[in-house]
């Protein structure tokens, strides 16, 4: 058991939650922050927003954020989606908003712009994605929750997809999210418990084009935010305990419209084909420490080279078994770790698979910040 748990006052807040709001739509702004957090601020408006034109551009402070200097500090928030608020319910919503610098450049740390750019190129292939995202949960005290303190709990095995108590953790977090996600729209596919005690993993897509990264981080966001309601952390580091303990992934699963039809498998391998040739370079935007992840060991590939196989979870590119037996459908890249911008990783995806465009380079981005 955690050592202690710092919850909110559910019962108080739900008196003040159901006070009428006259009117009123809160918009809470999410974004990206120069740490690869999400950060958010809420405001009133007296007119329901009906499209994303109707919500006005708005700033911030980036000095306290990691995105600005503090002698030019006022960052741009432009809403690019909007859902339904499923934390305050009735017409109040959540605004996903990319951030720009005062000149009217796109932040450092907004990776979406250029995505948004090679998305809108090949729009006519139907890229689909769909993202494992891969996270752990901590006690408010920095131990993985439910472990014994200074000790750990009997070796992995029986915690993968695991029932019972002492098997799995906070399942009422995991479920609470999964609602959560489905009020606001987030095409959230499922949910299991991972193989690392304390270990879960839930799934968005498919999603087309840029709604992958803008629904994978609403569904961080939202992650967040409910266990904060329960007093627990959420970890996306790629290996949050050394040692003989699985890491955290976000196997991105990838197929264009060609993949998906009978004799896809041609257009499948030839884009793995592409996919060896810039192994390095997509190792470099598949997110921080995935080196400590990536080591060949814990159902991973060894970062140094590029693998690929039919049902092989020890390689970098695995196709379904299914997929191989049908002859068309998607594949999975099991490379990026649990905290990469899914922005950087669905565009690189794109520019290799169906080509680089003019003044977008994915991975250049990164040595911008
Ligand atoms: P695994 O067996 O690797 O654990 P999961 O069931 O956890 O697989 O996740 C499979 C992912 O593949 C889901 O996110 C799903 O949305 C995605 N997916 C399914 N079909 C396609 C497709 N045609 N194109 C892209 N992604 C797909
Ligand atoms: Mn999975
Ligand atoms: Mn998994
Ligand atoms: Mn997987």
């Amino acid at each position: 058991m955690a050592q202690t748990t710092i919850i909110s006052n559910g019962a108080n807040l739900a008196k003040y939650m159901s006070l009428p709001q006259k009117g009123a739509v809160l918009a809470e702004y999410i974004w990206i922050d120069g740490t690869n957090n999400i950060r958010s601020k809420c405001r009133t408006f007296y007119k329901k927003p009906e499209t994303i034109d109707d919500l006005p551009e708005w700033n911030f402070d980036g000095s306290s954020t990691n995105q600005a200097p503090g002698s030019n500090s006022d960052i741009y928030l432009r809403p690019v989606a909007m859902y339904p608020d499923p934390l305050r319910l009735g017409d109040n919503i959540i605004v996903l908003a990319e951030c720009y610098n005062s000149d009217g450049s796109p932040n450092a740390f907004n990776y979406r712009h250029e995505c948004a750019k090679l998305m809108e190129a090949h729009k006519d292939e139907k890229i689909w994605f769909g993202i494992e995202q891969e996270y752990t949960l901590f006690d408010n005290l920095g131990n993985v929750y439910g472990w014994p303190v200074g000790g750990f709990p009997a070796p992995q095995g029986p915690y993968y997809c695991g029932v019972g108590t002492g098997k799995v953790y906070c399942r009422d977090i995991v479920e609470a999210h999964y609602r959560a996600c489905l009020f606001a729209g987030i095409r959230i596919s499922g949910i299991n418990a991972e193989v690392m005690p304390s270990q879960w993993e839930f799934q968005v897509g498919p999603c087309d084009g840029i709604s992958m990264g803008d629904e994978l981080t609403v569904a961080r966001y939202l992650l967040h935010r409910v266990a904060e309601d329960f007093g627990v952390v959420i970890s996306f580091h790629p290996k949050p305990l050394k040692g003989d303990w699985n890491g955290a992934g976000c196997h991105t699963n990838v197929s264009t419209e060609k993949m998906r039809q009978p004799g896809g498998m041609k257009y499948i391998e030839e884009a793995i084909e592409k996919l060896s040739k810039r192994h390095k370079e997509h190792i470099a935007v598949y997110g921080e420490d995935n080196d400590l992840r990536l080591t060949g060991r814990h159902e991973t590939a060894s970062a140094a080279t590029f693998s690929s196989g039919v049902a092989n979870r020890g390689s970098s590119i695995r196709i379904p078994r299914s997929v191989a037996k049908e002859g068309f459908g998607y594949f999975e890249d099991r490379r990026p770790a649990s905290n990469i911008d899914p922005y950087l990783v669905t565009g690189i995806m794109t520019e290799t698979i169906l080509g680089s465009i003019p003044d977008v380079d994915v991975v250049k981005q990164v040595s911008r910040k």
